[in-house]
């Protein structure tokens, strides 16, 4: 018997010391496709790059970081991992500007998306112009000022912005894309023609609400946990080339929102003078103040305002022109905020270009880098407000929490929004109503930011215990219950769309819904 069996043991033994020498010395516990080997890096340098985020709140040590030179580097990677026993997780990472560790992954692989732009040398933003509806093709990786700049010399523009201009398309189109335009046009989630995304199985889909839809609308506001965006249609209309941008100061949250939900809804007597951004930004007693919209002369009356009142609402309103509307921007301005209740002689104004609206935050992140304040933790808390219970969030949350502890906060957005705009068969979630997008974004120091956290998580017990109903945007949750009660009723398709396109839970497992 032994005689028989000796060499089918001899072989199995031959190709033990094989595969035992061979993970002695590869790197990883896996050895990678010859084809795409050397798209793996272990470089400390690398992978110390990928470990962290703009929040600087977590740390995760990945195993490898790969840099695609093409869309089939993706899918050869996601089916790779796919065809082992012990698969690894896979993190696509855009510009690393999330906030508590979504595009990290521990152990698993980080894609660096940023590399494909080299591989379409040039082509990552094809803008078609001549079309009688205009519209952009743009790589995943891209980031919006470029998709601004590459259509504005075609005279056009995306409708659906965010305020910072510097994420990656893929990323924010994962989550939701949302500023003070969303009343009007939704969220860059609200769109979107057509997508081609490589799925959790490794497969090239281009999806369209006709076409493949069901991973369309998974995809959209999915937090990557469903494919991988290598390419969006965005549909362009006319770009205006300057601005008239008010600003409005108020001293009572109540006449502020009823103006907010006014000017959200304003049509104008013919129907087409609506304003084209609606925020609000709060205004603390506190020293960090910017300052630098006002007229240098105006700035100690406003200091004084706030040290009277503790916390001004300050109204933001913008309104589009170009060259043949210059002569009737300010009457249409006029119109729109005819009867609202600011207080009197605090309306300011500026005009300017459209770019420089545009990247108003990039001005700020140039003056904070410099100053050592850019680089520092970021524990920021974005939330959909109920509009019905909005008041009660001013007293609780602004009045009861924010206030009263007196924690810095760099900048805090209130602005009214559209729920109708929301497409429900994406995987984004949003209050059942009208509601308001509320951005708690502070920077701290290291040794500030467990005050901060435990700030974030006062607020989120206020909703909670008040019956709020408020919804994380960005999400950031702990464990997987608070995942399944942040979903809901929509928990379901999430699950059924994660066992359809990703059924190994490999893809973004740094946002914890899964993994
Ligand atoms: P990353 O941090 O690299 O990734 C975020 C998530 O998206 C991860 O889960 C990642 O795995 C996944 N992902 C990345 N690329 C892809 C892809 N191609 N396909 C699928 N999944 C992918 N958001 C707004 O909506 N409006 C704003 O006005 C706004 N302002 C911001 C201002 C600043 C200064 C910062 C730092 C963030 C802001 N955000 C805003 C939030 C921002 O939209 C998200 O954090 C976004 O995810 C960051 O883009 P990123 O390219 O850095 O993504």
């Amino acid at each position: 018997l032994l005689k028989i069996a000796r060499p089918k043991v001899l072989i199995l033994l031959w190709l033990n010391i094989i595969v035992l020498t061979h993970a002695a010395l590869s790197p990883y516990p896996w050895s990678p496709p010859k084809d795409i080997a050397n798209k793996f890096s272990r470089d400390p340098a690398t992978l110390s790059q990928v470990s962290s985020d703009f929040g600087l709140i977590f740390h995760r040590n990945s195993s490898a970081v790969f840099t695609p030179t093409s869309i089939s580097d993706i899918s050869k990677l996601i089916k790779f991992s796919n065809s082992l026993s012990c698969p690894f997780t896979i993190a696509p990472r855009g510009q690393g500007h999330a906030s508590y560790g979504q595009a990290m992954t521990r152990g698993g692989v980080v894609v660096n998306m940023t590399a494909l732009n080299d591989y379409r040398n040039g082509s990552g933003i094809v803008v078609h112009h001549d079309k009688q509806t205009p519209y952009v093709d743009v790589g995943g990786e891209q980031i919006w000022i470029d998709v601004l700049r590459a259509t504005f010399v075609h005279g056009l523009t995306p409708f659906a912005w965010t305020d910072y201009l510097y994420l990656s398309i893929g990323a924010t189109l994962s989550n939701g894309g949302i500023n003070g335009r969303a009343f009007r046009f939704g969220p860059q989630i609200s769109n979107v023609h057509e997508l081609d995304v490589v799925t959790g199985k490794g497969d090239l889909v281009t999806c369209s609400a006709n076409k493949n839809s069901d991973l369309f609308y998974a995809v959209l506001g999915g937090l990557g946990q469903f494919g991988i965006i290598t390419r969006a249609r965005i549909p362009l209309g006319p770009a205006p080339t300057r601005v008239k941008w008010v600003h409005m100061l108020y001293n009572d949250f109540s006449t502020f929102s009823k103006d907010q939900e006014h000017l959200i809804t304003f049509k104008g007597r013919n129907g087409n003078n609506q304003a084209d951004f609606v925020e609000g930004v709060l205004m603390l007693n506190q020293p960090s103040q910017d300052l630098s919209f006002y007229p240098e002369s105006d700035q100690p009356r406003i200091i004084s305002l706030v040290t009277q009142y503790d916390i001004i609402y300050v109204m933001e309103l913008v309104k589009y022109y170009d060259d043949n509307t210059q002569d009737q921007v300010d009457q249409e301005i006029e119109d729109l905020i005819h009867g609202l209740k600011f207080i009197p002689t605090f309306k300011f104004d500026k005009n300017a270009s459209y770019e420089e609206f545009q990247n108003r935050i990039r001005t700020i992140e140039l003056t904070l880098k410099p100053l050592g304040l850019w680089d520092v933790p970021h524990p920021w808390l974005d939330l959909y407000v109920p509009g019905s219970r909005i008041m009660d969030f001013d007293e609780g949350v602004f009045k009861g929490i924010i206030l009263k502890q007196n924690i810095t906060a760099r900048r805090i957005l209130v602005y009214a929004t559209n729920q109708k705009r929301w497409d429900d068969k994406t995987s984004a979630m949003t209050p059942d109503e009208d509601f308001y997008i509320v951005s708690i974004l502070p920077s701290t120091r290291f040794d500030n930011l467990e005050l901060y956290l435990a700030q974030n998580q006062q607020v989120l017990q206020f909703c909670e215990d008040a019956g709020i109903g408020a919804k994380q945007y960005t999400p950031h949750n702990k464990t997987q219950e608070e995942w399944v009660e942040y979903y809901g009723p929509k928990w379901k398709t999430i699950q059924q769309r994660k066992l359809q396109f990703d059924p190994n839970k490999l893809l973004a497992p740094g946002q914890g819904i899964f993994n």
